[in-house]
């Protein structure tokens, strides 16, 4: 176990480009040393049986790789890549050219191909051409070569004991690819979806009062208006703004006004889950929109709130803060449209706070 652990270690040392896939430059690290151990293996077999002088290549094979494997902590792991596929691709043909398609090195090839098409830092053309490049080797090779290549020889038990463990090592190799870009796709798409709705979630909401924002009130308007279109739903837009605030904040100090900001976001949106929604449209200013009301009965649940707004004590560390809005409300009309209705509800808001404010306005 120690000693995988230490092997795992010196496989997932860093790169030291930045912008580098750590994981797939470990990827590319254990299946260099998983193809270099195997074709040692088999090297050792071959020299210890009847087909000596066909164990060279292999021999060669696994010694060029343990230098590509060397290689990858000194160059770009994009070389690495380049470096590995020639490599693993060349010996797997010049193999398939010794020992015949029977004995299965040619699968090898495909496996590295696989892990080329996933390199996250390619450009589709050069993976491509990598393809086109495995797809003539291996014509040339089925034209060239006879079913057991040149080891005519080679047959019999040492034949069977080459094909069985080079196509154990291939599928075995090939699911341990397939493996890791599967978890960290599936792990990527996770992410991505996460930090998406965060993103949207920030982007639509208001920090301090963690009210909708501007921008996104538009839309649910925009969408409002839609289903007033498409089904006849009618609807209310009010736009109500604190009374002398500025006073508030000159007495008890910006940290207390915006405290009262966030108090009566929360008391907005507890009191207006029933009728629609509310958005901070502006520094002290609220829009609420009103779902299947017209503009009688919007005015009676802005009166009612108002009631309950000049009710309510802000507790701020201690100091009981009360204050008075004034909302200007109108009701939507498709021939006005909904920025002109927005503006008649600001101008009501106006006349509002020309009458004395604490009013609601229709
Ligand atoms: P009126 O009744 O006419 O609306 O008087 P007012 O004082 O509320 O209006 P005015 O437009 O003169 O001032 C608005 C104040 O709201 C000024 C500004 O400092 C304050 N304000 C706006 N945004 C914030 C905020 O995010 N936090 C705090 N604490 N104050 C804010
Ligand atoms: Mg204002
Ligand atoms: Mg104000």
């Amino acid at each position: 176990m120690v000693v995988i652990s230490k092997i795992r270690n010196i496989l997932k040392k860093e790169s030291p480009f930045k912008g580098e896939s750590d994981e797939f430059l470990y990827l590319i690290r254990l299946v260099t040393l998983s193809l270099g151990l195997y074709y040692l293996f088999l090297a050792v077999i071959l020299t210890a049986n009847t087909v000596k002088g066909y164990h060279t290549p292999v021999y060669v094979s696994a010694v060029l790789l343990f230098g590509v494997l060397i290689s990858t902590y000194r160059i770009h792991p994009s070389v690495s890549l380049y470096m590995l596929s020639l490599v693993a691709t060349l010996s797997s043909g010049v193999l398939t050219y010794a020992f015949g398609f029977r004995s299965s090195f040619h699968y090898v090839a495909y496996v590295v191909l696989f892990i080329f098409w996933y390199n996250p830092l390619d450009s589709v053309k050069r993976k491509l051409i990598y393809s086109v490049f495995i797809a003539v080797m291996i014509t040339i090779l089925t034209v060239n070569i006879t079913a057991r290549g040149l080891v005519y020889d080679f047959d019999g038990v040492w034949l069977r004991v080459v094909m069985v463990s080079n196509i154990i090592f291939s599928v075995s190799i090939f699911s341990v690819v397939a493996f890791f870009f599967c978890t960290k796709y599936v792990e990527a798409e996770r992410m991505l979806r996460m930090y998406n709705k965060q993103l949207k979630k920030l982007s639509e909401t208001d920090a301090l009062t963690r009210l909708m924002n501007r921008r996104s009130s538009m839309d649910e308007l925009a969408d409002m208006e839609k289903q007033y279109n498409a089904l006849g739903t009618q609807f209310c837009v009010a736009i109500g703004d604190i009374d002398f605030f500025k006073k508030v904040n000159d007495t008890y100090g910006h940290d207390a006004g915006d405290y009262i900001l966030f108090s009566l976001g929360q008391l907005f949106t507890e009191y207006m889950k029933h009728y629609g929604f509310v958005a901070r449209w502006g520094g002290e200013e609220f829009l609420f929109a009103f779902t299947g009301l017209n503009g009688d009965e919007a005015q009676v649940a802005l009166d009612n709130l108002l009631v309950k707004i000049r009710k309510a004590e802000f507790d701020f560390g201690g100091t009981k803060i009360k204050i008075t809005m004034t909302f200007g409300v109108e009701e939507y009309d498709a021939k006005i449209g909904l920025e002109k209705i927005i503006k008649s509800a600001d101008e009501k808001l106006y006349l509002g706070k020309q009458s004395g404010r604490n009013i609601v306005i229709f």
